[in-house]
């Protein structure tokens, strides 16, 4: 597979990378050549050259929306820096790693799939996709809405909190479960990542708990409405933790106490999901082209958060 490489393709300048190499050998930039090339669709492939003559893999991700230029990148350094760390990535293999964040609480998980290129420079590629995805899945969608949610735990600013988790719900609005799931065996919760792949419950609680930071109790009880109608099980425990954790009184914490979990998920169904939360579609942007990149609005937001 052909694609143009010139100053819109590469990140960084072959001059730029060995300098990053030879003096910021921490900086990621000097770690592998990325390309995030124009697809047809005018979404991007984004992907890497250079890992495997260390042993490696090289890597790439399909369909990346523009805006999420940034958040591809951010994940494939994670990636390398895995691969760096000693960690063998394989065909067919799944992976788990906190990607994003030391801190994040949650794995990201993904799978290995062999890519089908036959030209010399992308032949033996690995296609990072959802978790259990087949190769044409493309877009991991999941994966990067766990990414942009684990950034914005670090966000210190409630406005810009809300703002990553209502992105990352535009990604992946969350699967629907039925009312044993998110149990653990022992009776207890779920693991949380397994919660976050398949519902993408961080970014709801995320954003119920910004809206609070800045007192609007009552937008964080309609947000909270579609986590308890996706993760029944896991709304049960964790109502029960809220009304004994002693926090302050007011409208969320009262509703949390008062919700009837199995009345909620009745009610609101998966045909019934509010708009705009499908998971997003690739969208060219308009002045996008190769050579021409567009505003990276999430930029921003991702650096900073
Ligand atoms: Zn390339």
């Amino acid at each position: 597979m052909k694609h143009p490489l010139n100053g819109g393709v590469r990140l960084v300048s072959p001059v730029a990378r060995v300098l990053y190499s030879v003096f910021g050998r921490t900086n990621p930039r000097g770690w592998a050549d990325y390309h995030c090339a124009p697809e047809r669709r005018g979404t991007l492939w984004v992907h890497c050259h250079g890992p495997s003559r260390r042993g490696g893999a090289n890597l790439e991700f399909v369909g990346v929306p523009r805006e999420l230029r940034a958040a591809a990148l951010q994940l494939m350094f994670a990636l390398v820096a895995q691969m760096r760390g000693g960690r063998k990535l394989k065909v067919d293999e799944d992976f788990a790693a906190p990607l994003s964040s030391r801190q994040q609480g949650f794995m990201h998980i993904g799978t290995l799939r062999a890519a089908a290129w036959s030209d010399r420079h992308h032949k033996g590629m690995l296609r990072v996709v959802d978790y259990g995805e087949p190769l044409q899945s493309g877009f991991p969608f999941r994966l990067f809405a766990a990414h942009i949610v684990a950034r914005a735990m670090r966000a210190d600013a409630p406005e810009r909190k809300a703002a990553m988790c209502r992105r990352s719900l535009e990604i992946f609005a969350g699967d629907f479960t039925d009312s044993a799931y998110g149990i653990g065996a022992d009776g207890g919760d779920a693991d949380i990542t397994e919660l976050q792949n398949r519902c993408n419950l961080l970014a709801y609680t995320g954003l119920a708990d910004a809206l609070c930071e800045q007192n609007r109790h009552n937008d964080a009880c309609g947000i909270i409405v579609d986590a308890i109608a996706r993760c029944p099980a896991w709304a049960k425990g964790y109502r029960d933790r809220m009304s004994n954790s002693g926090q302050p009184e007011n409208q969320y914490t009262r509703f949390w106490r008062d919700a009837d979990i199995t009345d909620i998920a009745l009610r609101r169904q998966p045909d019934e999901a509010p708009a705009g939360t499908e998971p997003c579609a690739p969208v060219a942007r308009g002045g996008a082209g190769f050579g021409n990149r567009a505003p990276d609005p999430y930029d921003d937001l991702l650096k900073r958060g």
